[in-house]
């Protein structure tokens, strides 16, 4: 299996190079040559797997330059029940939203509480391995700038992990103080946590300066290091979330909640469309998916999209309670896009460029055409997001998060408009205890708030009486290890004598 890059179809490279390397030359995403077709029999032996035996066989279709004893190393290593507790990393909850059955796939049960760490879990794993493939005996160092939960999954990824260092910037006023003592208090011998003096785009540009600065590079070079990255585009990341897609389909037939072969729809809060894409390429491997549907909060650049075929990102920027999703370029569309105009380098190249000069494009007739058949986009404002909090509480006893809610929110509005009621599967994200206040305030509305978002967590619990993952339990007792603040242009400095080497 080989991949390209969706901007420049001559750039062929293996699975290793395209996770060692995250990002093409050219600038364009690298996708998958082929999507090999799953027959019925390969369904039926998925059926009987559990989560890491069809984790592995997603992945030997994947990375072919990957022995069986590696991916199974990386599987065995990421997916471990202490980790996501349970056998299960992806569970399936059920509700009922007036008297349509909703299948919630709670993918929030790893150890920074988010989704993120279904991919930044095994990454790590796939990147030192990719690395000894393509750049043999060097240590990657990893840096990121994070706006909160990248950043903390990453540390998470990467911690104790051989032949990594992982360096992580966040803006010093720019993270919730939970976020910010989650990073802190980061355990692992070879991580490193930094705020800087800036805004999250400081600490995003600094990092990308390291990069690209020869004198640091070099200095890396002469002591055996290589920088590597972490980010949502990098097909290490983008390829475990077909995994769970696939998973919860078995697990639904192995429930009796659809028979083999029945058709799904799923429900995904999107961001920077990795999530949704992944369940995409999950069809093109034969799962039975029926309509994609994308939901978004105020930030409603993809719902236009789908329905006019024009992407502009000149719009306002809102903040909301969905802070995950507050984004005006989705990376991740990119793959769609190169898939949907039959593999076509030049059309992406110039649909991405267009983005770049003018802040938006418009797609070709056909692929219009495709996306309004198969994918469906609606939003949902604050208030909707947390009167949908609400109503799932109270109806149900089921406590989801403010980006799970716009999902359910979404979907109420797509079985509204069109009646649909094919088994649908709702792919939830984040613990609620993630995002305590908003989730406080849309459960109950009239209690004061407490004042730290500890506190807020305390109070949650005692009003939901459900279960506050353990990660968020013990944060409050644990010791902060990092304390730095350094000027962006300190960045370099800081990163060279991190790593022993200034
Ligand atoms: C990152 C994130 C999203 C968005 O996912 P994409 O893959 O970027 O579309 C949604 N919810 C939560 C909680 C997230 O952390």
């Amino acid at each position: 299996m080989l991949y390209n890059s969706t901007q420049d179809a001559s750039e062929v490279v293996s699975s290793a190079q395209a996770i060692a390397q995250g990002i093409s030359k050219d600038g364009g995403l690298f996708v998958p040559q082929i999507f090999p077709k799953y027959d019925e029999n390969t369904f039926k032996t998925l059926l009987k797997l559990d989560y890491k035996g069809r984790a592995k066989k997603v992945f030997s279709d994947f990375l072919t330059d990957f022995t069986e004893e590696e991916i199974s190393d990386c599987v065995e290593k990421a997916y471990t029940k202490d980790k996501f507790g349970g056998n299960n990393p992806a569970p399936i909850t059920s509700c009922n939203l007036d008297g349509t059955e909703i299948n919630i796939l709670e993918l929030w049960h790893g150890p920074t509480c988010a989704f993120k760490d279904m991919a930044l879990q095994i990454l790590p794993h796939f990147l030192t391995k990719s690395l000894k493939k393509t750049y043999d005996g060097k240590d990657a160092v990893i840096l990121v700038a994070t706006s909160g939960d990248t950043g903390k999954a990453a540390l998470e990824g990467f911690k104790d992990v051989d032949n990594t260092k992982i360096i992580v910037f966040y803006p010093v006023n720019g993270v919730s103080p939970m976020q910010k003592h989650q990073m802190n208090t980061q355990q692992g011998s070879n991580v490193n946590v930094c705020a800087i003096k800036g805004n999250f785009d400081d600490a995003q540009t600094g990092v990308k300066k390291i990069f690209t600065t020869p004198s640091v590079s070099k200095r890396l070079d002469e002591n055996n290091m290589i920088f590597s990255s972490a980010n949502s585009i990098n097909w290490g990341r983008l390829l475990p979330q077909i995994v769970y897609y696939i998973s919860a389909y078995c697990d639904m037939v192995n429930m009796g909640k659809i028979k083999f072969g029945d058709e799904i729809n799923v429900v995904v809060p999107t961001g920077n469309f990795g999530n949704i894409l992944a369940s995409y390429y999950a069809s093109l491997l034969g799962l039975p998916i029926k309509k994609f549907i994308c939901a978004s909060n105020s930030n409603n650049v993809l719902t236009d999209f789908i329905k006019t075929g024009i992407y502009n990102k000149n719009r306002n920027f809102y903040t909301t309670v969905s802070p995950s999703m507050d984004i005006l370029v989705s990376s991740n569309l990119e793959r769609l896009l190169y898939k949907l105009s039959d593999n076509s380098d030049t059309v992406t190249k110039e649909w991405m460029t267009s983005l770049k000069t003018d802040g938006k494009y418009e797609v070709s007739a056909p692929v219009k055409a495709v996306i309004k058949e198969k994918f469906y986009g609606g939003f949902c404002d604050d208030e909707q997001t947390k009167a949908t909090i609400n109503k799932l509480f109270a109806k149900n006893n089921y406590l989801c998060d403010t980006h799970t809610a716009v999902a359910v929110n979404v979907y109420e509005q797509y079985i509204n408009e069109t009646g649909d009621k094919t088994p649908s599967v709702i792919a939830s994200t984040a613990s609620p205890y993630k995002f305590s206040k908003a989730v406080l305030q849309a459960i109950s509305p009239d209690t004061p708030l407490p004042e730290s978002e500890f506190d807020m967590v305390d109070k949650l619990y005692e009003i939901s009486k459900t279960d506050v993952p353990l990660p968020l339990a013990d944060l409050k007792n644990k010791t902060a290890r990092f304390s730095n603040v350094v000027e962006v242009d300190d960045m370099p400095d800081y990163v060279l004598s991190t790593l022993g080497i200034k």
